[in-house]
């Protein structure tokens, strides 16, 4: 939490006490503050989905107008995903949070903007220097020309999340030429991108009455993980076809997944996008979140970097941080 000009800051998880909640985007484990905050702070395209998608109703709890000195700019992850910039021009200080975040730019996603700071929290999905993500255009490439193949042969499955990494997919299968079936779920979630501008050609499994047509033929679906396994079994079973898998994850670079193909195809920075992440806003101070917070403080540390984790409950006073850098 963050203790600045009267107010008391969450950052994407919920907090005693706090009196504003950030939501840097709408993935599920970035929500929980949402569902009870008393005023959230979110991008407009962030809070369509949380209410589309996560079922949250923000009647009424949005922070309409920033407080001063409080910044919202892109964080390249998914639709409306937002890093938070506090800056207190009074005392001389700048603190930016990433919420999820990664630094390649691709045909399917911008890159990641930079502002200098003294403090930057940082995300720590992958905070080992050992995964290293390829570049991005080319696993893009490598996906359009194994489904075109494959999709001779049989029919192609990916199993993905719905809010994302679905709509990324359903992109680069569009610019091969390929409209997908897709879940319900994932339906919804183009719907919303859709209402923002991001057009995606696809046939929904449920409600499109291209389907049927559709299903005479291979062809390629894009569902949920969870639904994977099941649905490659009935599928196989119903049309008497072969049923190539595969996932799209940055994961593929650490597990061997049970499926016909893997992709690692990810929406987050690996540990060399971090450190070139925390060079740009060139931060004295770095505090590392999430799940594998630890791991990543000990590696920046290896590397030179003034880290270490920020744990739940624990306060940043953006004051308190002024006067130790004066005494610095
Ligand atoms: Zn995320």
């Amino acid at each position: 939490m963050i203790d600045f000009s009267g107010h008391r800051l969450a950052l994407d998880r919920k907090e005693k006490d706090s009196d504003l909640d950030f939501v840097s985007h709408a993935h599920s484990d970035h929500v929980s503050a949402a569902k009870s905050a008393k005023k959230i702070i979110a991008s407009d395209e962030t809070v369509q989905l949380l209410q589309a998608v996560r079922d949250i109703d923000t009647t009424g709890r949005i922070q309409s107008e920033l407080p001063q000195g409080v910044q919202l700019i892109d964080a390249n992850h998914i639709l409306g995903s937002k890093q938070i910039v506090i800056n207190d021009e009074q005392n001389g200080i700048r603190l930016v949070y990433t919420g999820d975040y990664q630094m390649q730019e691709s045909r399917a996603s911008r890159r990641t903007e930079t502002v200098s700071a003294d403090i930057a929290i940082v995300d720590s999905t992958y905070p080992s220097p050992s995964v290293r993500f390829d570049e991005r255009n080319a696993v893009e490439n490598d996906i359009q020309h194994w489904t075109s193949s494959t999709l001779k042969t049989g029919i192609v499955l990916f199993g993905t999340y719905a809010l994302g990494k679905a709509q990324e997919l359903i992109m680069l299968l569009n610019e091969a030429g390929i409209s997908p079936v897709v879940s319900k779920k994932i339906s919804v979630v183009n719907s919303v991108y859709a209402n923002n501008g991001i057009k995606l050609d696809y046939v929904s499994a449920y409600d499109d009455t291209d389907a049927d047509n559709v299903f005479r033929g291979n062809f390629v679906g894009v569902v949920e993980n969870s639904a994977l396994d099941a649905l490659s079994v009935s599928l196989t079973n119903f049309y008497n076809r072969k049923v190539f898998t595969a996932v799209a994850t940055g994961m593929s670079k650490i597990y061997r997944f049970r499926t016909d193909a893997q992709f690692a195809l990810s929406d987050h920075a690996d540990f060399s996008q971090c450190k070139e992440y925390l060079d740009a806003t060139a931060a004295k101070k770095v505090f590392t979140y999430g799940p594998n917070s630890a791991i990543l403080a000990q590696n920046l540390k290896t590397d030179g970097y003034n880290a270490r984790p920020l744990h739940k409950g624990e306060n940043i006073s953006l004051l308190e941080n002024v006067q130790t850098q004066k005494a610095d």
